[in-house]
């Protein structure tokens, strides 16, 4: 089981090991997975829950935890976008059965490709160890790159911080663009702390606040002004086959994140406080000029600017 709103190759790693996806709904202000929906699901087919937490939200891991244990369900633990995260006072990857982390070459930290795998289960450890020392398709991180990750994640904490300090900013910016909604900030709840990290910073895009202008014109036009704005994921019950997953109750949330999610890439996060609010006036300019460029941007060049 895994969110409807998701990295494609997660719902690809489950069909490529013969298992049937069951996608499920997310929360409607920051689209993570909605624990609170899956009390109701209940089957002995279900075997493991792959939950991610994408452009710097938290997922209620928790619950997830609580319910999983209850029914028996493994969690894989999916930190590609928050390495370093505090949720509800762990570490990101630490509430799950396994944690995964990538280290690939537009992540927080990067060794070009690889990543790390982790838990606290002996049971999974040595199968992990048995299939990494047999024959198999990884391609495991040489000394040169593992080199290369000590310093980055000796600087992590401190520019994870530095990042979340300028995504509250302009978060905070965005947010008073009309038709612009960044994802609400996690609540710090102290003695257990949750501190997200920002791979990516995401807001909900609202066409109609845009004189009509398309999302992908929107992020074209701030590609533009030199700030890396993309459109989010697809999501996965939309660009497969239903007769490849299945679902419980309505998608509309996971809907609503494939038509009008927009996410910006991470490395201007760590810039200055002035550069952050050019970020904010750029946004505001392209909506004073929204007609303008959507009548600019002939209907026939929306596939190639692309998704
Ligand atoms: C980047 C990413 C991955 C894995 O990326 P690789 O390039 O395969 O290392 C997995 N999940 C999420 C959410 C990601 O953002």
């Amino acid at each position: 089981m895994l969110a409807a709103y998701d990295f494609e190759a997660n719902i690809k790693n489950v069909l490529a090991l013969g298992a049937m996806p069951i996608l499920a709904e997310i929360r409607p202000d920051d689209a993570q997975l909605d624990v609170s929906r899956l009390a109701d699901i209940e089957s002995p087919r279900i075997k493991a829950v792959l939950v991610s937490h994408l452009h710097g939200g938290i997922v209620n891991m928790p619950a997830l935890r609580e319910l999983a244990d209850r029914r028996g369900w493994g969690i894989l633990e999916d930190v590609c976008q928050s390495p370093g995260a505090w949720v509800y006072g762990k570490r990101a990857g630490t509430w799950g059965d396994v944690g995964v982390m990538s280290f690939g070459g537009s992540k927080l930290l990067t060794a070009g490709r690889g990543g790390a795998i982790f838990s606290a289960r002996d049971d999974v450890m040595q199968r992990i160890r048995l299939h990494v020392e047999r024959g198999n398709d990884l391609s495991p991180l040489s000394e040169i790159q593992s080199a290369l990750l000590l310093p980055q994640l000796s600087k992590l904490d401190e520019r994870n911080s530095v990042r979340a300090k300028n995504a509250l900013r302009l978060a905070e910016r965005l947010g008073s663009v009309a038709g612009l909604t960044p994802f609400p900030h996690p609540k710090l709840d102290i003695p257990r702390p949750t501190q997200p990290v920002h791979y990516k910073l995401a807001a909900w895009y609202d066409r109609d606040a845009f004189e009509g202008l398309r999302r992908e014109t929107f992020a074209v036009a701030m590609r533009a002004e030199g700030i890396s704005f993309w459109p989010g994921f697809r999501g996965l019950h939309r660009t497969h086959s239903n007769r490849r997953f299945r679902s419980f109750g309505p998608l509309s949330n996971a809907d609503r994140a494939d038509e009008q999610l927009l996410v910006l890439h991470h490395p201007v996060l760590l810039g200055s406080e002035s550069e952050i609010e050019l970020i904010a006036e750029a946004a505001a300019t392209i909506r004073r000029f929204a007609a303008a460029i959507r009548d600019a941007v002939p209907p026939t060049a929306y596939d190639e600017l692309g998704r």
